[in-house]
């Protein structure tokens, strides 16, 4: 079984997008973020066993991650078939290091095409800041194929979700804040970093 530091580490090695698409506001999470947020969904019981599906996997951190903890199978959704194609080798280095199966899934399709029922999703969609509520679509599929539901947002969209969780008969466990470090282009010799205060929500559909 590997470690919460084990992970973190892992995950820092990834290959990253080559060529971000700030209108698909491609980023990939950190991997103190991202393996935070594995880590709650490990302890809750929602990753071992079971069915996950990574919504907008871009390089496949999240996913993959769970794969690393012992989930049973894992789907991988992507509009994007670059960064795809990077979340595939990024499992094919995983595969060698630590001799997993072939227990995951790709799929290059818009995540509105996909509606296989799985145990958990994890996400980190993107957060509307280049269309307000482009989040909106990853929260209602979430809610339509699983049962509980880890998804990454900008704090100040709490009563959003709720409300859109409410609708979908789900409701919120768990918030866990983080502090994102985003990669802002500024133009094309700057770059910086910016924080973003966020939280993983995790919502459970009610009995
Ligand atoms: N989950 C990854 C990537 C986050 S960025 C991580 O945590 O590192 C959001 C990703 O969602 C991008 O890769 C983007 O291409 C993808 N995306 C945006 N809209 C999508 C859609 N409608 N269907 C599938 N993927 C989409």
């Amino acid at each position: 079984m590997i470690s919460r530091a084990q992970l973190a580490i892992t995950i820092s090695k990834f290959e990253d997008f080559t060529n971000p698409n700030p209108a698909k506001e491609q980023y990939m999470t950190d991997s103190e973020t991202a393996s935070q947020m594995l880590w709650g969904a490990f302890m809750q019981g929602d990753i071992k066993d079971k069915i996950v599906a990574d919504l907008g996997c871009g390089t496949g951190v999240l996913g993959l991650g769970a794969l690393l903890l012992g989930a049973k199978w894992v789907i991988m959704v992507e509009v994007d078939g670059k960064a795809l194609e990077a979340a595939r080798r990024n499992y094919e280095r995983l595969r060698t290091q630590f001799g997993l199966g072939n227990n995951v899934t790709f799929i290059n399709s818009d995540i509105s095409m996909y509606s296989k029922e799985v145990d958990t999703v994890i996400e980190n969609p993107p957060f509307g800041v280049q269309n307000e509520h482009a989040d909106r679509p990853f929260l209602l599929k979430a809610f339509g194929i699983g049962k509980a539901v880890y998804s990454l947002h900008k704090i100040e969209s709490q009563g959003f979700i709720e409300g859109l969780a409410k609708e979908s008969n789900f409701h919120l466990t768990h918030l866990w804040r983080y502090s994102l470090p985003l990669k802002k282009t500024m133009d094309f010799h700057t770059r910086r970093i910016e924080r973003v205060a966020v939280g993983c929500f995790r919502l459970e559909k009610n009995d």
